[in-house]
Formats: structure tokens, sequence, C-alpha cells
């Protein structure tokens, strides 16, 4: 089985609410074979702005019942667009929003994940807003649930799509002279930059996510999904551009 991540940086324009990459989202869809698959993506613009702006990290309120929902809605909304680009393409997908089903912290329900996928299935699953019991939500980001997904159900491979060719050893849309890093070791003492717009941690905890992952014998790999035929050669397996995460 594989996993493979579609950064919210890649399938949306995340400075513009709501907008969608729709060309991109669709070329890397044709890059996919339905196969024993699980695709994860994260909320982009659909999630993040909102998210930010109406402060949802700091808990749920007397008052903000309602931007949870809006949040809630907004992802569920990309969610439908890729299902539905998935449907076109006769791959039998199937939406796995884990605000119906996950409380934050704790144990996940991987295994309604596996019974859909040995019936053929592909579930879907983003990066959503969830209930939690001492603040009463949270943000649980695509590749959070990533990790609990591989921890019981162990893939073969994660396949992390972004907007950049890999991992730098700092932000190349920030600092032009960053350097791509195509092997890095699990356990490398990598310091990323903070990034204070983040509502889901940044680089920094993907690296750890990754990093635990690569330790537990699944192979990571990071691509660029904005050059066409990366996503398909990191599928099959194949010398391609990108990071990967070794032990
Ligand atoms: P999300 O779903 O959270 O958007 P992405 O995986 O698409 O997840 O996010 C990757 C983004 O992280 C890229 O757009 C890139 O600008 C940013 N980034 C920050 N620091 C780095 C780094 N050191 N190497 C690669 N990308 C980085």
């Amino acid at each position: 089985m594989i996993i493979v991540k579609l950064g919210g940086s890649v399938i949306t324009d995340k400075k513009v609410y709501k907008k969608l990459r729709k060309g991109v989202l669709r070329r890397i869809i044709y890059e996919l074979s339905g196969e024993n698959l699980i695709l994860v993506h994260g909320a982009g613009s659909f999630g993040h702005i909102l998210s930010k702006d109406k402060n949802l990290n700091s808990g749920l309120n007397d008052y903000n019942a309602i931007d949870f929902s809006t949040v809630a809605r907004d992802v569920q909304e990309l969610n439908t667009i890729i299902v539905s680009m998935l449907i076109e393409r006769k791959i039998p997908a199937i939406s796995m929003p884990i605000h119906s089903f996950h409380m934050f912290g704790e144990n996940f329900p991987y295994l309604k994940f596996y019974e859909y996928l040995i019936r053929g299935f592909v579930p879907v699953t983003y990066g959503d807003v969830v209930l939690e019991r001492r603040k009463g939500m949270a943000i649980c980001s695509g590749d959070q649930i990533i990790f609990n997904l591989a921890k019981y159900l162990k893939p073969e491979r994660v396949i992390f799509v972004t907007d950049v060719d890999g991992i730098y050893d700092k932000n190349p849309k920030i600092h032009k002279d960053a350097v791509l890093m195509k092997v890095l070791h699990a356990k490398e003492n990598v310091s990323f930059d903070k990034d204070v717009k983040d509502v889901t941690g940044g680089m920094e905890l993907k690296f750890k996510i990754m990093g635990m992952l690569a330790l537990s014998g699944i192979d990571v790999i990071v691509v660029n999904g904005l050059v066409k035929g990366r996503v398909k050669l990191a599928l099959e397996n194949r010398d391609v551009i990108g990071t990967r995460v070794v032990v």
C-alpha cells in the first residue's frame, strides 16, 4: 500500500481564500494509479486562512462553533472536488472526513480505512478541524493523519507531493541560495526556519513525522507536484528528483 500526500501548497494557492490550482490537481490525479492507495491532502487555502483569521488553534468557545463548521465545510468542498476528479478517472475514491469520526489525541480509527482498502477503494482524507477534549477542538494536519495511518497500516511508501523540489536546508521560497537535500537521515538535526503563519507546525513538524515514518521501515520521498511526471516516477519507485528520508 502507498500513501500519497497532496500538500496544500501544491493543490491550492495558499495566499488566496479557497483558490484551487485546478490544472495542477487534475494532472497529478492523472499520474496516480488507483491500486492500493490512500490519498491524504492538505487543506491549503481552504482551511489555513480562515483557521488563522478566526484563531481556531486557541480552541472552541461559546462563539466560534460557526467558524469550526465553516472551516469543516470549506475543506470538505476541496475534498469533494478531489474525490470527483478521481471518480471521473474511474478510481473508486471514498471520502473520509476525520472531523466526523476522530477525536484529536485519541485512538485513530484506522480500521475503517483498512476495510475500504481491502475492497479496492481509495480512501481520501485530509487535514481537518476535529474535536479535542481539553481545548474543545484542534487542527489535525494531513501529515499527522499519515503518521496515525502508517502506524497501523504499514504502507510500503509515503510520497509527499509539494510545490518545491523536496526538502531544502532552508525555505527555498525565501532564500535563493537554499540547497536541495536529496537524501536526509531521519535522525539528522536540521533546523528549519520557524513559519509563524503555519497553523499546523511547519516544516519542522513535517520532517519529524517523515523521520518517524522512515524509522519504522517506510520509504519516504518528497517530490515536486508542479513538475509533470514526478509523482508518477515516485509511485513507480523510479529515479526522481526529490528528497528521500532514510535511516
Ligand atoms: P501543506 O499541506 O502544509 O501546505 P506542503 O508539504 O505542501 O504542506 O508544504 C510545503 C511548503 O513548505 C513549501 O511550499 C515550502 O515553501 C515550505 N518550506 C518551508 N521550509 C522548507 C524547506 N526547508 N524545504 C522545503 N520546503 C520548505
